[in-house]
């Protein structure tokens, strides 16, 4: 499988809020790995923009769009912010594996 191709034929080629064409449009890809990729869509003429999330694994490939008021640098700035470690992991792990109770008392 070609993945740029595939990649090319999930993430949205229109502005998904005005509609208008791809050559209005910017994407900057915002983090990428074997399996996923996420790409920052902004609008030259509506400023609109929007987060795809593209998913992809053996069985196939799975695109997400949300709509969004970042911009890239923004954009990036909260998952940089945000990345998840192997210990944040391990430490909702342990504390499910300890928690004797209702699911609605965790929160
Ligand atoms: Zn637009």
């Amino acid at each position: 499988m070609d993945i740029e191709r595939e990649q090319n034929r999930v993430i949205p080629q229109k502005c998904p809020v005005c509609g208008a064409q791809r050559d209005s449009l910017s994407y900057v890809p915002i983090g990428n790995n074997n399996e996923q990729t996420i790409v920052h869509i902004s609008c030259a003429k509506c400023a609109g923009a929007a987060m795809i999330f593209v998913s992809q694994n053996d069985t196939g490939m799975m695109t997400v769009g949300v709509l969004t008021d970042t911009t890239p640098t923004e954009a990036r700035a909260f998952f940089d912010s945000n990345i998840i470690s192997d210990n944040d992991v391990i430490a909702v792990h342990d504390y499910l594996d300890t928690f004797d109770g209702y699911a609605s008392d965790m929160f």
